[in-house]
C-alpha cells in the first residue's frame, strides 16, 4: 500500500518511519522496514522488523529491540491482498540466506506457479504472500548488480506492482520497478528517495522523478539510473513538486 526507501547519510530508519506515517491516510494492516547494517567485522547483513496492525504497534517493536543504525533502508505498509495480515505476512519479505528483502505494492498474478517453481528448487516460502516470491527470485538471479537482478525478475512476474528491494551485498543501493503501480523518486544532495507518492518524501525534497511503465531504478547517494525492464536507457520525466505539503 505505502512503500518509502532511502539511501544517504541520514538514520534510513528515522526516514522511512517518517516516510510511511506520511502515507497512513491511504489506509493499511501492517508495516515493516528494513536497513542495511555493517557489523564491527566490516560484513554488511540485514535488519528487518515487521508487525501486523497500526505503526505504532512496529514503533513500539523497535523501541523494545532496536535494529543496529544504517544509512540506507525501506519500508513497507501494508494492505494484505493474499494472506491474512499477520507478522509473517508484513513486508519485508526475505530471500532464505536473508540477503534480499523486498517489499510489493500490487498483485504478482502468477505467484502461484512461481511459488512451486521456487519450492521445487528447494526454497522455503515463509510466508502466504504473493510478494514473497520476488525475494527469492531475486536472491537466485543476484550477480553483483540489483537493477539488472530487478529487470530479470520483473520479466517473469505477471500482474500490477510497485518493488521496491535491498540487498545485503549491495551497501547503499535500494533498487525499485514498477508496472501498474505508481513510484516516484525524491532527488536530494548526497540522499535519494523512493516513494509510492511524493508526499513521503516532501519534507526532505520537491525534485521529482515520476517512474514510467516497466521501469527500473538504482538509487545511489549520488545518482539515479532508470532504465527499461530490458535494460535500455529510460525517458525520465523530472518535476519540480509545488503543492503545498502541509495541506
Ligand atoms: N499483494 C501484496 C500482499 O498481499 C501487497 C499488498 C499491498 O499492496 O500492500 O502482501
Amino acid at each position: 500500500c505505502g512503500i518509502v526507501g532511502y539511501v544517504g547519510a541520514q538514520p534510513a530508519l528515522d526516514v522511512v518511519i517518517a516516510g510511511l506515517r506520511r502515507l497512513e491516510y491511504r489506509g493499511y494492516d501492517s508495516a515493516g522496514v528494513a536497513v542495511q547494517v555493517q557489523g564491527s567485522d566490516g560484513q554488511w547483513s540485514l535488519a528487518t522488523d515487521k508487525r501486523a496492525g497500526k505503526l505504532a504497534n512496529l514503533e513500539k517493536s523497535l523501541a523494545e529491540t532496536p535494529l543496529p543504525g544504517g544509512t540506507t533502508g525501506i519500508g513497507h505498509t501494508r494492505w494484505a491482498t493474499h494472506g491474512g495480515p499477520t507478522d509473517a505476512n508484513a513486508h519485508p519479505h526475505l530471500d532464505d540466506a536473508a540477503r534480499v528483502a523486498v517489499v510489493h505494492n500490487g498483485i504478482i498474478e502468477n505467484f502461484a506457479q512461481l511459488r512451486a517453481e521456487l519450492a521445487e528448487r528447494g526454497h522455503t516460502l515463509r510466508s502466504e504472500t504473493d510478494t514473497e516470491v520476488v525475494a527469492h527470485l531475486l536472491g537466485e538471479v543476484y550477480e553483483g548488480d540489483l537493477a539488472e537482478a530487478m529487470r530479470a525478475v520483473c520479466r517473469r512476474l505477471d500482474g500490477a506492482f510497485t518493488l521496491v528491494a535491498v540487498h545485503a551485498d549491495a551497501p547503499d543501493v535500494v533498487v525499485g520497478a514498477r508496472r501498474n503501480s505508481p513510484l516516484v523518486v525524491g532527488r536530494g544532495e548526497g540522499e535519494n528517495f523512493l516513494a509510492s507518492d511524493v508526499a513521503a518524501f516532501i519534507a526532505h525534497t520537491r525534485e521529482a522523478i515520476e517512474l514510467g511503465q516497466d521501469q527500473v531504478v538504482e538509487l545511489r547517494r549520488d545518482g539515479v539510473t532508470v532504465t527499461n525492464f530490458d535494460g535500455t536507457p529510460a525517458d525520465v520525466r523530472e518535476y519540480h513538486v509545488d503543492w503545498d505539503a502541509s495541506a
